[in-house]
Order: C-alpha cells, then sequence, then structure tokens
C-alpha cells in the first residue's frame, strides 16, 4: 500500500520531464514575444539559447502543459535577469556631501524631467537638500524648463549664466553645492538626437570634473532596439551606473530594459510613468518581467497549479504522518525540503508545534553537506526498503552504506533519524488540532 502511495505522490509531483523538444516549441513562441517587445535580435537570440539549456530536463507541473511550464520559466529567467544581484534598486548613492549626480542620454528621453522627478524624490524620500544645474547649452529653453521644475517641486537650481560652457556650469554647481550646504547636486546634460562625438567630449569632460557618485542613463522605453546601442556607447565612453526607463505610461513593452540590462549589466533603477513631477517609480522587474513577456496569465496559471499541488501534497503527507506513516521516502522529501528552505529550523518554524519538538531530534548535523549525504543514502536504497525501513538488516544495509559510499554506522543514524521522526509525526496526529495550536504557541 505504502509503495502504490508513494507511486502517488511521484504522479502528482512530476508528471514528467521537459524534452528538448518541448523547449524548442514553446521558446519559438517565447522568441516572438520578445522581438515583438522589442528586445534586440542578438539579445533575444542569447537568452533563449541559455534558456533551453536550463529548461530541458525539468519537471512539468500536473494539470499544466510543457509549453506553459516553459512560460513560466522563462518568466522566473526574465525576473530574475531583471532584478540582478541589485540589493538597492530604487537608491541613488549620495553620502559624502554634496554627492553629484549624472544625467546622461540622448535628447527627448527625458533627462530633464528625470533629474527633477530624482531631486524631489530625494528631497521628500530622502530628506535631501538638492541642487539641479541644466548643463544643456544647446537649448536655452532646457535650462528654463529646469528653473520652471525646480520651482515646481521647491528645489534650487543654479542660477544661469549666458555663454557659460558645459564644464564650467558643472564648476560652479559643485562649488554652490559645496558653499551652500546641498546634499546632493544634479547635472541635466545636453543630448544629441543620436550618439555623436562631440556628445559624448562633452559628458566625458562634465564627468571628470564632476566625479559623479551616480551616472544615471535615462532612456525612452518606447526606443526599443536603439537602446541597446545607446546604453552600450554611454556604458563604454562614460560609465554609467545605473538606468532610468522613462514613457513606461505608454504602450511600449519595455524590452529595451532587457536589452541594456544584458549588454551594460547595470541596473534599471528607475521608471518613468508620465510627465508629472511624481509619476516615477523604483523599477520592479517582475512587472517589467510581465510586460516584455505579455503572458501573464499563463504564468499565473502555472503558479496556480504549482500551489494546488504543493498544498495537496502537504496535506497528504500531514494525514499519513497523522497515521504515523513516516517512510524513507517522506524523510527524503523532508530533507529536500530542508535544503531548500537552509536547514531544520526552515522545516520545523514552517510546521505548528514542530519548533519545540525539533531540540529532541538528534541532532545530525543539518548541514548542506549532511543532507546530501543523507539523501544519497535514502537513494541507494530498493524502492521496497524506502517505503518499509523496518526491513532493514545487516546485509541490506551493507549493501546499501557500500552503494552510497559511506559507513553502515552513517547509515543507523539515517535509520534513527527517521523512527525518530516517525514518532513525533504520530505524536503530533494525536494531539489533534488543538493541541498542536497550543504547543505552537508555547
Ligand atoms: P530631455 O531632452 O532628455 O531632457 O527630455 P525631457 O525631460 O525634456 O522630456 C521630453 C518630453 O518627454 C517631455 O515632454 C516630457 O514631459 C516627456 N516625458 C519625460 N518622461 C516621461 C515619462 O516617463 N512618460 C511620459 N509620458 N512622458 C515623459
Ligand atoms: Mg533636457
Amino acid at each position: 500500500l505504502s509503495d502504490r502511495l508513494s507511486g502517488v505522490f511521484d504522479k502528482l509531483t512530476k508528471q514528467g520531464a521537459l524534452s528538448d523538444e518541448d523547449v524548442s516549441v514553446a521558446l519559438r513562441e517565447v522568441r516572438v514575444a520578445l522581438l515583438e517587445a522589442d528586445v534586440s535580435l542578438p539579445v533575444a537570440r542569447e537568452f533563449i539559447k541559455a534558456i533551453q539549456e536550463k529548461a530541458t530536463g525539468q519537471a512539468v507541473t500536473k494539470s499544466v502543459t510543457p509549453g506553459q511550464q516553459v512560460v513560466k520559466i522563462v518568466h522566473d529567467e526574465l525576473v530574475h535577469f531583471l532584478a540582478g544581484d541589485d540589493a538597492n534598486a530604487g537608491e541613488l548613492k549620495i553620502d559624502s556631501p554634496p554627492a553629484p549626480i549624472l544625467m546622461v542620454g540622448l535628447q527627448g528621453s527625458g533627462k530633464t524631467t528625470t533629474t527633477a522627478k530624482l531631486a524631489k524624490r530625494l528631497k521628500e524620500k530622502n530628506k535631501k537638500k538638492v541642487l539641479m544645474a541644466s548643463l544643456d547649452t544647446n537649448r536655452p529653453a532646457a535650462m528654463e524648463q529646469l528653473a520652471i521644475l525646480g520651482g515646481q517641486i521647491g528645489v534650487d537650481t543654479l542660477p544661469i549664466i549666458k555663454g557659460e560652457n558645459a564644464v564650467a556650469i558643472a564648476k560652479r554647481a559643485k562649488q554652490q553645492a559645496t558653499l551652500g550646504g546641498y546634499d546632493v547636486y544634479m547635472l541635466d546634460t545636453a543630448g544629441r538626437l543620436s550618439i555623436d562625438d562631440e556628445l559624448m567630449a562633452e559628458v566625458e569632460a562634465v564627468r571628470d570634473v564632476a566625479t559623479p557618485r551616480e551616472t544615471m542613463l535615462v532612456v525612452d522605453g518606447l526606443t526599443g532596439q536603439d537602446a541597446v546601442h545607446t546604453a552600450e556607447n554611454f556604458d563604454e565612453r562614460i560609465g554609467i551606473s545605473g538606468v532610468a526607463l522613462t514613457r513606461m505610461d505608454g504602450d511600449g513593452r519595455g524590452g529595451a530594459a532587457l536589452s541594456m540590462r544584458y549588454v551594460t549589466g547595470k541596473p534599471i533603477k528607475f521608471v518613468g510613468l508620465g510627465e508629472k513631477m511624481d509619476a516615477l517609480e523604483e523599477f520592479h522587474p517582475e512587472r517589467i518581467a510581465g510586460r516584455i513577456l505579455g503572458m501573464g496569465d499563463i504564468v499565473s496559471l502555472v503558479e496556480k497549479a504549482q500551489e494546488t499541488i504543493e498544498a495537496e501534497q502537504a496535506e497528504r503527507m500531514m494525514k499519513r504522518f497523522k497515521k504515523g506513516q513516516f517512510n524513507m521516502n517522506d524523510l527524503k522529501s523532508q530533507l529536500e525540503q530542508m535544503q531548500k528552505m537552509g536547514g531544520m529550523e526552515g522545516v520545523m518554524g514552517m510546521m505548528p508545534g514542530m519548533k519545540k519538538m525539533a531540540g529532541k531530534i538528534e541532532d545530525a548535523g543539518f548541514d548542506d553537506k549532511m543532507i546530501k549525504r543523507q539523501i544519497a543514502l535514502i537513494q541507494s536504497m530498493t524502492k521496497m526498503e524506502r517505503a518499509n525501513p523496518q526491513i532493514m538488516q545487516a546485509s541490506r544495509k551493507k549493501r546499501v552504506a557500500k552503494g552510497a559510499g559511506q559507513d553502515v554506522s552513517d547509515l543507523n543514524r539515517l535509520l534513527k533519524m527517521q523512527r525518530q521522526m516517525g514518532d513525533m509525526m504520530k505524536k503530533m496526529g494525536k494531539m489533534g488540532k488543538g493541541g498542536m495550536m497550543k504547543q505552537a504557541m508555547n
């Protein structure tokens, strides 16, 4: 009976693995979605290739098609990749006042608007005293524009002096920021319609006098493919520290985010969602990933199926445990759970009433290495032995230990643990719900 039950378990958790073919078919659609979202071709190609390798062989959740499963894997990879390991997305380095922040990008990308939005955020959220300076000497109106925005949000702007060049303005901004006791000063540079040498040389010169704490590249989220080229160029010549993606209130799908992250490795820190001064958000990788892929329904369907299965599985297990059934298959899944959640504490903490009892189990040293060795022992058992560990006699023990490259004493410890956990589960079952809760609260 136990064997049959564990067979059911297997079917529940795994109804098969993704084949090369499954993955290829699904990824063809994903590829189209990425390109439609304006992800650049080389980036889409590389991303797909990485997924192909990663997804093949992964398990398919019950009641989900292989294709849907692949979409979910792609989605998770996208989120993971967009998030990077940037622990403080949405934050700017503004230590050692006055901290210079350099804003760069093409003309019309939203630099001036984003400069003011960020200044407002720094003022209101971080309680910083901010000075803004426009270095856009090409278009006098641009300087006025920043001054007007400054007035709206109550942030000071550097007085405009006609005829001054960008480097001179940057120097004056630094001086003013120091004298005026500002925490941050922001330099809003001029842009061009496309990358040219003159623009880059000017921005370089400004960078050299300002030595910015952050160099934010502002990119129009609707530009798609071109964004890669822009980001690559600015990063090579100026060295950017992060990206602000504007116009994400439009119907662009945001493929630029993926491309830029891929090419520069620099984090996307902010997202612009309109012309208004508070239409700025910190970057949420989940949202952009959903938009790029445009398959949100499938993703939530798979998530739902996974949750259902986890719940069903947990319920079935609990039922068995209460009856005192706890074999090596159960122990194995508990150990695997531990691996995932970082040790005994994690697992025990999840189950009501377990925290207190955890101490009663022989402390076998639940580090990752140990868990791996224990799982190896279980894998070395036959199906029948796993389901009925009480049949383990000397000769079986010898064979199993040898198979896992371990000693019989190691196996004995494992068997003891399985018995102890089984006893514990049985006790919990007898306690009933009220008892468990009481225990958990102590
Ligand atoms: P700059 O040339 O890079 O300084 O660009 P601007 O800041 O002057 O912005 C150009 C235009 O884009 C202005 O009309 C802004 O109001 C608009 N803009 C900037 N950011 C956003 C955004 O996130 N969403 C929308 N819808 N418009 C924006
Ligand atoms: Mg501007």
